[in-house]
């Protein structure tokens, strides 16, 4: 068997191809499908810079520890040329949507950097004290302590209501899973406080901003990703196409056992790419 993306050659992007010949744009998840831990995929750049000659492409990830402009220099170092403004990320949407529907709002942050610049960034102000925040904004947090819990819990009680940026159960890393977002609204959860909106995959939230900002329609769009509980399923609620690519978290036996039908079946983002995808009804 050749090695992940060999058959992709320069010109990919200007052959025939069944699959992403059907679509105007892509929204693309990053770990599992571009990435994996700190390393790019095998192929995966590659297919990358076909996948934007074809059509507009948005990298939509629930990765809420880092901003846009750092998602962009991250991807950039891998070797994927992407401008934040080609980034959705969970930090950004949790901001512009308190921006849109409540506007400029009072802070506290259960989270990494990522989500205070990108709160700063639309206009928010971080809250000098729990208590005078009116929203807790939770994402996935490697340095979470009890101190910071108990930080979160004075803003709950005091009246501030929880916008979760996802609930990622765990993320993929180089060294397998570690807990993700998840984690941190469930232990919200936990002290008795439920999230009043989730903005990440697979939340409306994040699929209503991607078609606004690519102005297609649904049926012209086909979101690529690894999770079957967050990319499918959120593209399949929104009406979008999608590809299930096996090189991250999930497995053909997870579509077995739950409601999820993902459009197309394919190896990896590199095999999708070039072409080599099944529609998932004649796999299983
Ligand atoms: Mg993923």
């Amino acid at each position: 068997m050749p090695p992940m993306g060999e058959s992709l050659s320069p010109d990919v992007a200007t052959v025939p191809n069944a699959v992403l010949g059907r679509y105007g744009a892509f929204l693309i998840d990053v770990d599992g499908v571009l990435t994996r831990g700190r390393d790019a995929l095998p192929g995966a750049v590659e297919g990358f810079g076909a996948l934007r000659a074809r059509g507009r492409t948005l990298v939509l990830t629930n990765n809420s520890t880092r901003s846009r402009g750092e998602l962009a220099e991250h991807l950039g170092r891998l070797g994927f040329a992407v401008s934040p403004d080609d980034i959705l990320g969970s930090a950004f949407l949790a901001a512009r949507y308190l921006a849109r529907h409540y506007g400029p709002v009072d802070v506290w942050v259960l989270g990494e950097d990522g989500v205070r610049d990108e709160m700063l960034l639309s206009g928010h102000r971080l809250a000098a004290r729990p208590e005078g925040a009116t929203w807790v904004v939770a994402g996935m947090d490697r340095d979470v302590t009890y101190a910071k819990l108990s930080q979160a819990l004075r803003a709950l009680v005091g009246g501030a209501k929880i916008l979760a940026t996802n609930e990622d159960a765990t993320f993929p890393t180089a060294d397998g899973l570690v807990p993700g977002a998840g984690a941190i609204v469930g232990a919200l959860r936990g002290m008795g406080f439920a999230a009043e909106h989730v903005v990440g995959k697979p939340s409306p939230v994040a699929f209503e901003v991607a078609l606004d900002l690519l102005g297609l329609p649904a049926s012209r769009v086909l979101m690529i990703g690894d999770r079957l509980d967050t990319d499918i399923a959120g593209a399949q609620a929104a009406g979008v196409d999608s590809a299930f690519v096996l090189s991250g978290v999930d497995s053909l036996d997870d579509i077995a056992r739950g409601g999820v039908h993902p459009t197309w079946i394919a190896a990896s983002f590199a095999d999708l790419c070039a072409g080599k995808a099944e529609p998932s009804r004649r796999r299983l």
